[in-house]
């Protein structure tokens, strides 16, 4: 599947190209590459997707469930059979490995395939007789024109924790990729045209700030779903909702594990490694802190600066390697700028993947991973999050330390406990302020039948992407009480 250039919108099923008079590169992070252009559409395109949507919307509602789905099933098929290619695009535009991003992949699949569940998942409640001769019940009905603002670190799986839902429960959709990685939507979006889905029910557009604001603004969107940065989401959350909409706004984190000296220690370190530098610690669930308890230091700690540094780091397309660039040469400055504050707070930099050499990766935005050992837990780097591969290192002597540690955070994302006890594995899964829990797992991400569920700064709203939430998210509540002589 090829791309147009510069890339196209999709509205009312037909490929149109933006009038925007702005447009950005889309780079290859590895190699510097511009790969394509992508516009940054006017207000008046949101407008016209709009349109498109709320237009078919009647019909698009009154088509039953089992018939809704049926295009599902088809996206389902279509997204098996090009896996390999949109994983190749999620490479190209986003760096990360070609396993990470068939794996992303392989998540948005999933939530497909629970979306096809909606014929039952959609179904309302009853009750006969509330009072003698009169039966309630409760119905569920589509929302409306609902739209979702992406991120940059996962172009293809993000939207897909929301829009199979939202248009089996009988919604019309509109999609804004991140502008850093559009070209992942572009496929999916053939994918989607090709399922034969009426005009209208699902549109794209591609652009920046101004593309947002006419998101949010825009009367007849009566739903918005966002991922990003905690100070995007607050303000996203905070317009939506003053426009009225219904908003759900997942935000940034800075990820703790806890490690007890009791934790299996090679597996610990494995799995520890895996969350801090997978995706080149570009994942709203990669480990930032790692807590070792007591002894756990003694073996931890010089073991994951070994892990770290036989980490190998290149272009994701090449085999053999575990760890892409990150997506911008902002990014690795911001990144290596934090790893100089950590060190000036006193930490020890125990590995330092700054200004590293990578054999064809000169134009790349490469950082190998670092470890900073003793980090200061009341520091700025203790709480900020990094969103690049450094894991920071504190040491405690209990776990009741390790937990209020987490808990003093104003995140909420994810936490990690290592150990072999299941009472201490009890204890920190009742006392942690963390929405995804992780228990000898080191990204504890929730599968597609099971709500992602950040908590505190890393959440804005009430109901969470996937599974029930999405469906009560993208349906409204009818209630009927009826009486017949
Ligand atoms: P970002 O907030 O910069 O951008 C996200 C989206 O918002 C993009 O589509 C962008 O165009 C738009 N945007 C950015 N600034 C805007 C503004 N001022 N006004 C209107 N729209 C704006 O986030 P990012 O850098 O693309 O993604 C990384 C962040 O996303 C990290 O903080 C990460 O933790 C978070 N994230 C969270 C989750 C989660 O589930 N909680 C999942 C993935 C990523």
């Amino acid at each position: 599947m090829n791309l147009q250039t510069p890339l196209p919108n999709y509205i009312n099923n037909v490929w149109q190209k933006s009038v925007a008079a702005e447009r950005l590169d889309v780079t290859n992070p590895a190699t510097g590459e511009i790969l394509n252009y992508v516009p940054l559409s006017p207000g008046d395109e949101v407008h016209q997707a709009a349109a498109a949507a709320a237009a078919a919307l009647d019909e698009w509602r009154r088509t039953p469930p089992i018939q809704r789905v049926q295009y599902l099933f088809k996206l389902k098929n279509l997204l098996e059979e090009n896996l390999d290619d949109i994983a190749q695009t999620i490479t190209l535009e986003c760096g990360k490995t070609l396993d990470e991003a068939k794996g992303e992949m392989r998540r948005a699949i999933e939530n497909v395939e629970v979306a096809c569940g909606i014929p039952t998942l959609m179904q309302g409640t009853n009750l006969e007789d509330i009072a003698t001769g009169i039966d309630e019940f409760m119905i569920r009905q589509p929302v409306g024109v609902c739209a979702v603002i992406a991120p940059f670190n996962f172009p293809g799986m993000i939207t897909f924790w929301f829009l199979p839902y939202a248009i089996a429960c009988g919604n019309t959709y509109i999609v804004k990729p991140s502008e850093k990685v559009p070209l992942t939507m572009q496929k999916v979006f053939q994918l989607l045209e090709q399922t034969g889905l009426p005009k209208g029910i699902v549109n794209l557009v591609n652009g920046g700030r101004e593309t947002v604001d006419a998101i949010l603004e825009h009367p007849d969107i009566r739903a918005v779903s966002f991922v990003g940065a905690t100070a995007t989401a607050k303000a996203i959350y905070a317009k939506a909702a003053a426009n009225g909409k219904r908003v759900q706004c997942q935000g940034g984190a800075k990820n703790p594990l806890i490690v007890l000296p009791d934790a299996e220690p090679q597996f610990t370190v494995n799995a520890t490694a895996e969350s801090a530098f997978g995706c080149a610690g570009q994942r709203c669930l990669a480990a930032s802190l790692a807590l070792t308890v007591g002894s756990a230091r003694d073996w931890f700690t010089q073991a994951i600066a070994d892990t770290a540094t036989d980490r190998v780091v290149g272009n994701g397309l090449a085999e053999g390697v575990e760890m892409g660039p990150v997506i911008t040469p902002e990014s690795k400055t911001r990144i290596e700028g934090f790893i100089h504050a950590g060190a000036e707070e006193g930490a020890q930099i125990l590995v330092d993947g700054r200004h590293p050499s990578i054999p064809g990766g000169e134009n790349g935005n490469f950082i190998r991973p670092t470890v900073l050992n003793g980090l200061e837990p009341q520091g700025q780097i203790a709480k900020t999050e990094i969103f690049g591969p450094v894991l920071g290192l504190i040491h405690v002597e209990t776990i009741d330390e390790a937990i209020a540690l987490i808990n003093s955070g104003s995140y909420g994302n994810m936490a990690c406990l290592f150990t072999g006890s299941g009472a201490s594995a009890r204890k920190f899964r009742y006392e942690a302020q963390i929405g995804n829990i992780g228990i000898n797992i080191g990204v504890a991400a929730p599968m597609a039948f099971f709500p992602f569920s950040g908590w505190k700064d890393s959440f804005f709203g009430d109901l969470h992407g996937q599974s029930w939430d999405a469906v009560d998210f993208f349906t409204q509540k009818k209630v009927v009480v009826e009486r017949w002589a």
